[in-house]
């Protein structure tokens, strides 16, 4: 019975596959776009790019709309790719949503500052400032959608109890120890291929070049320290030039690499299971995601849970790589109703599709002799593409936003404060602990 259903859903599937292609041909055709149009209504176009006025979101709108041909029943242009109501609401995602996406600076998670429903369609707060009220007007009652300024839930923005304690020195430990039980080992087979990418090293053909950084360039990244070296490397090539923030004018050189023997790693990447009763505000698993795709500010936590996770026997780290998001337009700090996608099971292969690792290994392992180096070549960037969308400005957002640019604007003196009470939160934690040298 199950394979019977199984080759009934392929069938379907093909089925579909072959309308959708044969569908996208037809409304080319005005005989073929009225015939769908009628067949399916959600298929009628409402407005057409040429109705939008504001230059980004029309060239976004050029990138979602089809070319049906039939006249704008709005404008009444028949040349144009037209919008359905699906259309739309992609559209408002993408310029409205994923456009005001907004972070704070030296803080976590991000969250809209715009957002849509349907629920009551037309009666938004948010209008946009001159240059996008027609368009806000027309695309809430074409597609029956009311824009409104989002108030994110507070964890969206940082607000996760085992984030705030590894942010505090004096908890950070406690958190550090949770890390290590809850998060599970992973084997790195001896055959799996490594790859490590330089810019610019001495010698090219010298192995060790491919090693952890010499002693005086080390402590700058986001796991190493002083007294930790560490090689950062992916079994990824595009995740590993990623990583290098590489430029077109850099004389780059990759090194293929195998363990020699099986590695233990600490999985970072996993989502962990939802405990019960268990919310975002108390998420571990929140707050780890959060804490490696905060930048520079971060790098103080990750680099303490390096310096455990070695002290515990690990040969490594698994981690997610910080570019994830520019890489499968994927947030890492998506929802729905409010809800974190990483807490709901349903989104979990979502999740990982968009989830690219890095491998951080303790020490020098190539001097070590646990790395073996198979190759080295030297990488030339052959092109580079870029894909784009468009979003509001914060004028756009918001004509008098006060939170945005309080939070944009530096203020040397409130950096100083933080500071001093970080160096002084530290000092005191070194005390209480006795371990202050
Ligand atoms: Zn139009």
């Amino acid at each position: 019975m199950r394979i019977f259903y199984r080759y009934l859903r392929r069938r379907i599937y093909r089925a579909l596959h072959f309308l959708d292609v044969v569908g996208k041909y037809a409304i080319r055709t005005r005989l073929g776009a009225i015939l769908i149009c009628n067949l399916v209504h959600s298929y009628r176009p409402l407005i057409c790019t040429n109705c939008l006025s504001n230059h980004g979101l029309r060239l976004n709108a050029e990138r979602v709309a089809v070319p049906l041909a039939l006249s704008c029943p709005h404008c009444g242009e028949r040349d144009t790719k037209k919008l359905t109501h699906h259309l739309i609401q992609h559209l408002a995602r993408q310029f409205f949503e994923r456009g005001s996406m907004w972070r704070p600076k030296q803080g976590y998670g991000d969250a809209p500052l715009i957002a849509f429903n349907e629920m009551q369609p037309r009666e938004g707060d948010y209008e946009g400032d001159e240059s996008l009220r027609d368009d806000v007007a027309l695309l809430s009652e074409k597609g029956r959608i009311r824009f409104f300024h989002y108030a994110p839930n507070l964890w969206m923005l940082g607000e996760v109890e085992p984030l705030k304690d590894l942010i505090n020195p004096c908890t950070r430990m406690a958190v550090i120890d949770r890390v290590l039980e809850e998060y599970p080992e992973r084997i790195l087979p001896h055959d799996t291929i490594l790859y490590r990418l330089r810019i610019d090293p001495r010698d090219p053909d010298d192995y060790l070049e491919y090693d952890s950084p010499p002693i005086k360039h080390v402590g700058d990244g986001r796991l190493d320290s002083k007294d930790l070296p560490v090689l950062y490397c992916s079994d990824d090539i595009d995740t590993c030039i990623h990583e290098c923030r590489v430029t077109a004018e850099d004389d780059l050189y990759l090194a293929a690499l195998i363990p020699r023997s099986n590695l233990r790693l600490l999985d970072l990447t996993v989502i962990l299971p939802n405990q019960d009763g268990e919310t975002e505000f108390e998420s571990l698993d929140t707050a780890i995601n959060m804490l490696f795709h905060a930048a520079r500010h971060s790098y103080e936590i990750s680099r303490d849970i390096s310096r455990a996770a070695n002290q515990a026997g690990f040969d490594g780290l698994l981690y997610p790589s910080f570019f994830n998001k520019v890489r499968t337009w994927q947030m890492p700090n998506e929802t729905i109703y409010g809800r974190s996608l990483r807490r709901i099971p349903q989104f979990h292969e979502h999740i990982k599709a968009g989830t690219f690792s890095n491998v951080a290994l303790f020490g020098r392992p190539i001097r070590e002799d646990i790395l073996k180096v198979v190759s080295v070549n030297r990488l030339v960037i052959h092109t580079v593409s870029y894909d784009f969308r468009f979003g509001p400005t914060p004028k756009q957002i918001d004509p008098n936003p006060t939170y945005m640019s309080q939070a944009a604007a530096p203020n040397i003196f409130t950096d100083f404060l933080s500071e001093l009470s970080q160096i002084c939160k530290k000092f005191f934690c070194k005390i209480r602990a006795g371990r202050f040298k």
